[in-house]
């Protein structure tokens, strides 16, 4: 098979530059190994569309903060074309202390930032997001009547909002391939051959030719550039685990909660969320690993069961478990904790654009396509419009 672009895997990243891919006239294919779109990752995280680690790891000026900034007004539009859930829920995120209240003072500070000029890349047009506001002990307690009963108040974000982040690959995909994209799955890359600006992909059972590469293989994006020599970036795979409680639980929880996390809960996290599916999700228990070991440890269950109920004292959690699962991400810079997203051409390797997006990808995804659509122009891929696009239909992909 030939083919103008290769996408290598089908979780959000790859199935949303494959619909983008999809308004244009160009011949393409999605590689995945697994049965199904979004099976790593992208269906093991919080689901939250949010500005990125609440800002904890978001500093302006970063990929991370341009994308995300530039990709959260996007998503009610996209949940509407796609028909997949859109919550808006909000975030309040818990102040025990004065050190808590001014450290949120300063992430408030930093949150949402942008350039008032129309032409910077972080510009973010008038009414996109609403202010985050500080809300006082009472007010948090009507949001919110069964979180923990000694907190000061809270920094509440009206932007924050809960999607099934599984669903949304899937509706994209579903739409690329109606509108002419290829998935093909079960197709685990092996070795990709390079000369000049042809590539040929070897799978476990096919071998594909193409002129342009996206690697947007997770966890394995660093595997996938060594085998041409594309890797210029390195990062650190960070295990996660998180816990879904019940709907009994899942009654409890009306918005994204959690805390500030001190050094004494360092690297794991108190953050608590509900499902679009009314469930309670929490955690996460975060850890070094490899990256195929999905082992779920005792120690983790219990992080988050504790984390739980540190957020919501008076309720049994330990007997309202539903399941608990685990999901990597990739964590550029962990040395100084300034995360940010690969989105980018390796030096000396042409046609060829790496994919990295680790802490709060999913929330990028509306936007990808138009990065990556950039950097396809820059090498010179011809971009005519596909005038039979249509953003709402759909055509069953994966299992
Ligand atoms: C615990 C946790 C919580 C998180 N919470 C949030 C959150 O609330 N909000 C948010 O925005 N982000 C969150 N994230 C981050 C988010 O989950 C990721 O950024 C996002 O899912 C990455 O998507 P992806 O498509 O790049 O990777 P993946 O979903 O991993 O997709 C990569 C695909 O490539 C395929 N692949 C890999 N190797 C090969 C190969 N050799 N051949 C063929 N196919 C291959 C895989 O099978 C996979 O389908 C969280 C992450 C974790 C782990």
């Amino acid at each position: 098979m030939n083919v103008d672009v290769v996408i290598i895997g089908a979780g959000i990243a790859g199935s949303s530059i494959a619909r983008w891919l999809s308004k244009y006239n160009i011949s393409s294919v999605v590689l995945e190994k697994n049965n199904d779109i979004g099976l790593e990752s992208t269906s093991t995280n919080h689901s939250l569309v949010c500005q990125g680690g609440d800002s904890l790891t978001f500093r302006p000026g970063t990929l991370h903060a341009e994308v995300n900034i530039k990709s959260i007004p996007l998503w009610p539009k996209l949940a509407e074309e796609l028909n997949f859930p859109f919550k808006r829920i909000g975030g309040l995120w818990l102040i025990r202390d004065k050190a808590d209240y001014l450290k949120y003072v300063k992430l408030r500070s930093r949150s949402f930032r942008s350039s008032s000029k129309p032409n910077s890349p972080y510009y973010i047009p008038e009414g996109s997001f609403k202010p985050l506001e500080f809300v006082d002990r009472k007010t948090l307690l009507d949001l919110e009547p069964y979180v923990n009963q000694e907190v000061l108040g809270a920094l509440s974000d009206p932007n924050l909002a809960i999607v099934d982040s599984y669903k949304v690959a899937k509706s994209m995909a579903e739409n690329a391939a109606s509108n002419g994209i290829e998935f093909i799955f079960n197709q685990e890359i092996k070795k990709i051959e390079r000369s000049g600006i042809n590539y040929t992909i070897k799978t476990n059972d096919d071998e594909i030719r193409a002129s342009y590469i996206i690697n947007a293989a997770g966890i394995n994006a660093d595997r996938i550039a060594e085998m041409v020599g594309a890797r210029d970036f390195s990062y650190v795979p960070l295990k996660g685990t998180l816990t879904d409680f019940d709907e009994d639980a899942g009654k409890i929880i009306n918005h994204e909660v959690h805390y500030l996390p001190r050094m004494e809960d360092l690297p794991n996290l108190k953050t608590a969320v509900p499902t679009v599916n009314g469930l309670f999700r929490d955690g996460i228990y975060l850890e070094m690993s490899y990256r195929n070991n999905k082992e779920i440890k005792k120690e983790a269950v219990n992080h988050n069961i504790k984390a739980a109920k540190e957020l919501f004292p008076n309720f049994p959690f330990e007997k309202h478990i539903e399941k608990t699962f685990t999901g990597f991400m990739a964590m550029t810079n962990p040395e100084t904790g300034w995360h940010d997203f690969i989105i980018d051409i390796p030096n000396f390797i042409p046609n060829w654009v790496n994919i990295v997006l680790g802490p709060a990808g999913v929330t990028a995804a509306p936007m990808l396509g138009e990065k990556v659509g950039d950097l396809l122009r820059m090498s010179g891929l011809k971009l005519e419009t596909n005038p039979r696009f249509d953003p709402t239909s759909k055509r069953g992909v994966g299992k």
